[in-house]
This record gives structure tokens, sequence and C-alpha cells, in this order.
């Protein structure tokens, strides 16, 4: 059994933690964010998280992230319903003519869901209470300290170094530090190469907000949670005791959008939107619209012509890869990467630390990186979308891989076997290209969804929607 040490005490860290701690493991987890985690019924009124920007910002937990906890950690589920998490079946509450009625297998499609700090709170009680996990609360990484090398040429991460120079030792370092991650500098420092990344603002802007309802219920769902009108999309996501968020998502160069961060443009661009408007009828739990910006697509690799910039050292979730976030695929794509993690320890282990990062870069191919790509596909053809319906024109990509996504949805709105192949699409259970892979539904996409292109908007034109947004 090894000491391992997890940087970063946020959704995939604390979900590290417990895994690892279940296969007896020694897990510490260094968060720098000093404030104590609260209980779960607190957490929204209280819980700062200077550490994770998109804290406050609306979150939806995707079928596979209750599908996989389930399996590998029942308890967190059910502590996550116990903390008034929602069980959510988008085939459930839909109209048979939609569905084709309830089938075998629908289970799949239901999540768990509820509002960031809820859903964080559960998880860090989780952990604290898992034997084998310490958490620190208050200690910041500023660095790796290099032991022995396993591969000529190649340092070892025998530790971390903390910002008040601590040094603590480990047997293997997972970094789980999020969006911004530093482990390419500490990298650098402590001798490795640079690991190439692939860098870029996604484009796009988040103008979210959430509300309560008076009796525990959520407002009905009309249509896909997130719904394409122009050049805006709309989030409207179910949560936790009888909550929800209801977003905008804009370009970051549409800049009469930019009035959205007010709450009367913000409220009174959501009533023009006819699927959307009802969202609105709760109390608000914030003041003001919550927008973040400048959220970027990254991905970096660890393992460069077969050798690893460093051993002992293993990059998790959004340290490794994180895109836009409107597909809502985040923490399921990293609950995916930290179970391949705890796989390849349960199947090498350490003593071969060589083998152990090439074994662990071969499943982050095979496993996760299918998802990041497709969802970094989807956000660039969305956005180029959107900038091409603000310069008034058709949106019209070279590659068929844009008229595939969106014939998909389409169809899933004329035929129940296309509504699932989207609602797996949706839910990460299977990306595009393996849906359509079931016999008969890609010849089905092309007769169904070929109409999208001058299917009826349900809102308002570019014009309208200005005009409403800047008042
Ligand atoms: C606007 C927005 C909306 C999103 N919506 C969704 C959604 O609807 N559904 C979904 O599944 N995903 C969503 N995501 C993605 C999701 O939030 C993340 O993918 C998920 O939380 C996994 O993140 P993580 O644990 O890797 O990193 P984080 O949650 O960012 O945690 C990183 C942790 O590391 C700590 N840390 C950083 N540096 C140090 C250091 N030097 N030393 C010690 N600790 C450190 C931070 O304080 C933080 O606690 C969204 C993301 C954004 C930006």
């Amino acid at each position: 059994m090894a000491g391992i040490v997890v940087t970063g005490g946020g959704v995939a860290g604390l979900t590290t933690a417990v895994l690892l701690a279940g296969d007896g493991h020694h897990v510490t987890v260094l968060e720098r964010d000093a404030t104590v985690a609260p209980t779960p019924s607190e957490a929204w009124d209280v819980w700062e998280r200077r550490g994770v920007n998109q804290f406050r910002l609306l979150h939806f937990f995707a079928p596979r992230f209750r599908i996989e906890l389930e399996r590998e950690l029942p308890h967190v589920v059910k502590a996550l319903e116990a903390a008034g998490a929602l069980r959510f079946s988008p085939i459930a509450g839909a109209p048979v003519e939609l569905t084709g009625g309830v089938r075998d297998g629908d289970d799949d499609f239901e999540s768990v869901t509820g509002r960031r700090p809820v859903v964080e709170a559960v998880l860090s009680a989780v952990a604290e209470e898992s034997v084998g996990v310490t958490i620190r609360r208050g200690v910041a990484v500023a660095g790796l300290v290099a032991g022995a090398q396993a591969v000529r040429g190649v340092p070892h991460v025998t530790g971390v170094r903390t910002s008040s120079g601590e040094e603590i030792p480990a047997d293997l370092v997972v970094d789980a530090t999020g969006r911004r991650s530093s482990l390419p500098d500490w990298l650098e420092a402590a001798g490795a190469r640079r690991p190439p990344e692939e860098l870029e603002d996604s484009g796009f802007v988040y103008y979210g907000r959430h509300f309560r309802s008076a009796d525990g219920s959520t407002p009905a769902i009309i249509g896909p949670l997130a719904q394409a009108y122009g050049t805006v999309t709309t989030l409207t996501l179910p949560a936790d005791n009888g909550t929800w968020g209801l977003g905008l998502i804009t370009s970051a160069a549409d800049k009469a959008m930019r009035e959205l961060r007010h709450v009367d443009r913000w409220t009174a661009t959501v009533q023009s939107l006819p699927l959307a408007a009802h969202w609105l009828d709760g109390d608000a739990l914030e003041d003001r619209i919550v927008v973040m910006a400048k959220i970027e697509d990254r991905h970096r690799d660890f393992v460069v012509d077969g050798v690893p910039v460093a051993t002992g050292v293993a990059a998790v979730a959004d340290s490794w890869a994180c895109t836009n976030p409107s597909l809502g695929r985040g923490a399921s794509i990293g609950l995916l990467h930290c179970l391949a993690l705890r796989d390849t320890l349960r199947a090498r282990g350490l003593d071969d630390p060589a083998s152990f990062s090439a074994a662990f870069a071969h499943a982050t191919d095979s496993v996760v990186e299918p998802w990041y790509r497709t969802t970094l596909s989807f956000d660039r053809h969305r956005l180029a979308e959107i900038d091409a319906e603000i310069g008034g024109e058709p949106y019209r990509p070279e590659s068929d891989e844009w008229d595939m996504f969106q014939s998909l949805g389409f169809a899933a709105g004329q035929d129940p076997d296309c509504l699932r192949a989207m609602l797996s699409t949706v839910g990460v259970l299977r990306t595009p290209a393996e849906a359509l892979a079931a016999p008969g539904l890609a010849d089905k996409v092309a007769a169904l969804g070929g109409g999208w292109r001058h299917a009826p908007a349900f809102g308002p034109s570019r014009a309208e929607l200005v005009s409403i947004a800047t008042g």
C-alpha cells in the first residue's frame, strides 16, 4: 500500500482520495482554501471557495457521474440524496409520444444532481469519514520534491513542498488542482520537460443565477437542459432541495450581450425565451447575475514519444484537460479519469514508476480523451455558429461533424431511439460516434435529422434579442 498525496481538494481530489483509500492506500489531500467544509445544508449560504472560480456557477451532474458513483462508492450517492440532491430522469417526466414509453435500460439516464457547493460538501464529509484519508485545508502546494530517478534523465517525484516550506513525502503525487493547476511550472522547476499543452480561451461567457421554489418542486422541463437560440444558449438545470440554476451562455465576442450581467436585462432576455421563461418563477438565491468568462480549453500530455515527463506524479481531471462546460460533462469526465487512475494503480502498482506512467497515459488516452475531443469539437462549432449568426450568415462548416450533432438533436424530438442516442451522449454514456454506431441509427438520424437547418426557432430573432438585452 502506498502513501499518496493528492494536491487539490475539489470534486476530483476528494473522489480520488476516497477511491484510493478504499484500496488501502494512505491518502493525504492538500487543499489551499483554508475554510473548513460546512455541512451540506449550510454549504450554499456559508461556503466561499476562492480556489474554484466556478464554485457558485451553474452545475448539473450528468448520469455517468451517478452511475460510476453508484457502482464504486454507493454511500456517496446515498449521502447526496440524504442532503437533498435531486434524482432526475429526462425520460420519466417526458411525454410518451416522445419517449415511446419507459424501456429497460432507461435507468441509465437518471442523474443525481445538486448545486456545486452542496455536492462538494457531501463529498468532503464522505472523504473526512473515510479510513485512510487525511484532508489538510489551508495548505498550498508550491512545488515538487524529486529523488533518485527511475528512468535516466527523467525526474522522479517523491513528494511536494508547500508554500510554508514543509516537505511532504509521497510514493505518488496526484495533481487535482483544477483548471489553474501549476503542475507544468512545478515539473519544470523539478528539472522535467514541460508537458506540451494545447491552450485557448473557449470564447464563451456564462451569466447564471439560482432560484428556489416555495414548495420544493422544480420547474417543468420542456426540451433539453441546454438549448441554443441563435446566438445564446439557455441552461435550465434542476438541482437539490427545490433549487435550480438558470443560465445564458454567449460568445465573449458578442458585445451587445454583455448587458446580460445586469439583473434587469438578463431577466428580460430570459422572459423572451418561451421554453425557459417559467424557470424565473422562484425566489432568486443571488441578488446579482454570476458571470464567468475566460474559460479555457486546455489539454496537457504527460508522456511524450513514449517517455514520461516525470515519474511519481499523475494529473487528473481538470488539471489534465478542461473545456468550456456548457455540456455539463466536467465532473463525469473527471470521475472517469480518477477511476482510470485507481485501476492503473491496482493493475501496475508503483514498483515500476515508468510502467505506471505509461499505463496511466494509455488509460487516459483510451477512456477519457475521446470525451475531451468530442466536447471540444462541439464547443468550437457552436462558437463558430454564434459568430456566423452575429454576422447574419448561416454556419456551414466543411466537416460534417456539426451536421451530425445537430441532426441527432433534431431527430431526438421525433424518434425514441434517436432520443435515447442523444441522451446517451449528453449523459456521458456513449460518445456521439459510439451512439451512432448502433444498428440502423445513423440511417434514422440521416432520414429524420436533416431538417434541423430549417426548424423554426422558439424564440426571438437576433435583432429582437439584441434589442431586449440592451434595453
Ligand atoms: C462555469 C463552469 C460550469 C461548470 N459546470 C459544470 C457542470 O454543470 N457539470 C459538470 O460536470 N462540470 C461542470 N464544470 C466543471 C467542473 O466544475 C469540474 O470539471 C470539476 O469540478 C472537476 O474539477 P477538479 O476537481 O479537477 O478541479 P476544481 O474543482 O477546480 O478543484 C481544484 C482544487 O484545487 C485547489 N488548489 C488549486 N491550487 C492549489 C495548490 N497550489 N495547492 C493546494 N490546493 C490547490 C483549489 O482550491 C480547488 O479546491 C463547470 C466548470 C465551469 C468553469
